[in-house]
């Protein structure tokens, strides 16, 4: 590539050296030499033009490359822009430097860094993500993300959930739906069996194994209390719900952060996973109706632990052992 890229963080467009400042080119012009930008066209603009590049908020620094093109300066930041005279008279001009500002103000609020350009298709950037990840975007991305029409969600972090949340049911993650459903997964069961499941269903642990018949909703299953404490967070709580296996749902499904301290404080064994997810769900009806004030708002666990309710203050952990007492006694009657 013939030409300097400066400022990483700033500039998604291309410049040259002009007399010692930087003068944005347009992407089409990359491939001559950057020499030719560099060159003054002598003789003065015509006055015409001053007064064009007046109303689109540009003054005229000078003639260059040929008697066809020349260096704007932006009023507003001082930044200097390729154009031709052609444009200058008959199309909107626009600053570079406040362009590219914009988008990378634009991209801080919304939690992501400009890396670079996609090289190979100059509609795409790449930027890190929150979590670290470089993730690749449509530039116009940005500005969709901004106005609060998509959410960044960087694929390699959904893919590890994903395979968090296969591999505690048994289940390991193999890779997109085979049939282009995006709700969809292709799994294989422990039992060496592969297929297409709902991520939700997976999720919530409610998938059969057309291989071998196992099925979940006749499998053992567990209701469940954790204590979850996020100290620099100053987050303590309790979240009470039911899972084949107590142990992997804690250690691998809630991608807790590494400062989270975590305790399963008491598991009751269920006959199956059926009736588990009945009892469980009529119990949180029964706590949200009962105990609002203990009901921990969402907002205050998002992104620290992977779940989107059923998270309780430890106030109600005398109430909630209470519970799990009952249900208990009525499984061993049973
Ligand atoms: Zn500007
Ligand atoms: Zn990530
Ligand atoms: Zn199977």
């Amino acid at each position: 590539m013939p030409v300097a890229s400066h400022q990483l963080n700033r500039v998604l467009h291309p410049v040259v050296d002009f007399e010692g400042r930087d003068l944005h080119i347009h992407r089409r012009s990359q491939h001559h030499d950057p020499k030719v930008w560099q060159v003054r066209y002598p003789g003065q603009p015509l006055p015409e033009w001053e007064d064009i590049a007046r109303s689109k908020g540009f003054r005229i620094h000078a003639r260059v490359r040929d008697k066809n093109h020349l260096a704007l300066e932006c009023l507003s930041c001082g930044g200097l822009t390729a154009q031709r005279v052609f444009a200058l008279r008959t199309a909107r001009i626009r600053c570079e430097d406040c362009a590219s500002q914009k988008r990378s103000t634009l991209a801080d609020t919304i939690g992501l860094e400009f890396i670079e350009r996609d090289p190979a298709d100059h509609q795409y950037a790449f930027y890190r993500a929150a979590c670290g990840h470089r993730i690749r975007r449509q530039r116009e991305f940005i500005d969709r993300v901004a106005d609060g029409v998509c959410q960044v969600r960087c694929e390699i972090c959904l893919q590890d959930k994903e395979r968090a949340e296969a591999e505690a049911r048994g289940w390991e993650w193999q890779g997109p739906d085979p049939d282009g459903n995006d709700n969809y997964r292709l799994y294989r069961h422990s039992c060496g069996h592969d297929q297409r499941i709902a991520r939700a269903n997976m999720k919530f642990g409610q998938c059969d194994c057309a291989g071998c018949g196992e099925s979940w909703s006749s499998k053992p299953s567990f209701l469940y209390l954790f204590r979850i404490r996020i100290p620099d967070k100053g987050l303590d709580c309790v979240k009470f719900g039911y899972s084949g296996r107590p142990d992997k749902r804690l250690r691998h499904q809630l991608s807790l952060p590494k400062s989270a301290k975590s305790d399963v404080l008491r598991t009751v064994a269920i006959k199956t996973g059926h009736a588990a997810c009945r009892l469980e769900k009529s119990a949180h009806a029964r706590l949200r109706r009962r105990f609002p004030e203990c009901v921990v708002p969402p907002e205050r666990y998002v992104g620290l632990i992977n779940v989107s309710s059923e998270i309780y203050s430890p106030a109600l952990l005398p109430k909630l052992q209470r519970l799990l007492d009952e249900i208990e006694q009525q499984q061993s009657a049973a």
